[in-house]
């Protein structure tokens, strides 16, 4: 059916952009007007019906804000848009994505205190308990999921309780975990949950969304710090008739509704979820096999990036990287700042198969 999509030289190990299906690079292949119903309610809307049903299990509470730009712009997008000017910020940062997240509070200005834990450390909710009752003044709450700079699960769940129990406005940077990782964010208490169409829905980079509870982002007019990337107008001119305010990624939006139809085919979160897992198995059994051990223990790590440490101090990742990369695969390299490491992703249109050959290179290339 794809016959005329070229394969491609290798497959990213990286999570985001990552390896997409020949069917959502295909979708990719025609023009859209931007005007009328066959884009706007048959292409936008569907997706933001699809979002909602597979973040909540009460869909009427919810809704999506679609939003051009990578997934930083919607986290800046929602940032700027859902803390008010008298409001303050409460980051729980254990990664480079959860930095991010404070260096944007600063230049928007937006009154905020971080709890810092290190990159190898979970954020624990005595703590936040702590930091809640010592400063009453705090609104709204944000933490990352998955930290993507290790591979680390934050324990969502736990804290965005925590947030509710005392009456925060609690915001989730699910970027790399929200289509691969079972959740339902009414039952969680998460108010407004960020992710881009080029991680765990394996579409193409070009827009990011938020999804948030209707009610409160009700309240959000008027809080924006910046023009464009206002969620709240944003969310008022999409909801009433599927037009983005500035000009659509049309054919990245295109290719990302094939992308939500292929999960859907796939057997939904759950079953990509199972996929992924086996994905992440397969890779430590393989590269331990090889030589390498993983920076977090398994009670932490997500299935959806994993980190290795350099196997022995002369170890020269950039010769591994090019060697793996010749050989069909392209890895990741370390974030971090306390240890040498590199990194393994395990989401997009990758297999077990994929990876146990993947290892199997691995140990023939450190022979
Ligand atoms: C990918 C990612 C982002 C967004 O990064 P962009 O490069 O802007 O797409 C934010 N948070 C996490 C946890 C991520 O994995």
């Amino acid at each position: 059916m794809y016959e005329n999509i070229p394969d491609n030289p290798y497959l990213l190990l990286t999570p985001g952009p990552l390896s997409t299906s020949k069917g959502v690079r295909a979708a990719l292949l025609r023009d859209w007007c931007t005007w009328d119903r066959d884009y706007n309610e048959e292409i936008v809307q569907a997706i933001r019906r699809k979002l909602v049903r597979l973040a909540a299990r009460q869909p009427e509470e919810y809704t999506a804000v679609l939003m051009q730009g990578s997934g930083s712009f919607a986290v800046e997008a929602c940032l700027g848009s859902v803390i008010p000017k008298d409001g303050k910020l409460l980051i729980i940062a254990n990664g480079a994505y959860g930095a991010r997240m404070e260096k944007m509070a600063e230049v928007l200005g937006i009154s905020h205190t971080v709890l810092e834990y290190s990159e190898t450390a979970v954020p624990g909710v005595s703590e936040v308990k702590i930091t809640l009752e010592r400063d009453p003044a705090i609104t709204h709450v944000a933490m990352v999921h998955c930290e993507t700079t290790t591979g680390i699960l934050n324990p969502l769940r736990e804290i965005a309780g925590v947030a509710k129990q005392y009456g925060k406005i609690f915001i989730a940077d699910a970027m790399s975990s929200f289509g691969g990782i079972p959740m339902d964010i009414g039952e969680m208490g998460i108010d407004f949950l960020i992710s881009s169409a080029n991680k765990c829905i394996q579409g193409v980079p070009g827009f990011a969304f938020v999804i948030a509870n209707r009610a409160r982002l009700e309240e959000c007019g008027g809080n924006a710090r910046s023009h464009s990337l206002d969620l709240y107008d944003q969310w008022r001119c999409m909801d009433a008739a599927g037009k983005w305010r500035f000009t659509s990624p049309t054919h990245v939006v295109r290719a990302f509704l094939k992308a939500l139809i292929e999960l859907d085919d796939e057997g939904g979160v759950a079953a990509r979820y199972g996929r992924y897992c086996e994905n992440h198995s397969a890779l430590v059994e393989g590269m331990e096999h090889a030589g390498f051990e993983t920076l977090l223990p398994p009670e932490i790590q997500s299935p959806v990036i994993t980190s290795f440490r350099y196997p022995a101090a002369h170890f020269e990742f950039n010769w591994f990287y090019e060697a793996i990369k010749e050989r069909g695969y392209v890895l990741y390299p370390g974030k971090i700042s306390q240890e040498d490491t590199f990194r393994i992703g395990t989401i997009g249109e990758v297999y077990p198969r994929d990876i146990k050959k993947l290892t199997e290179i691995v140990w023939e290339v450190m022979q």
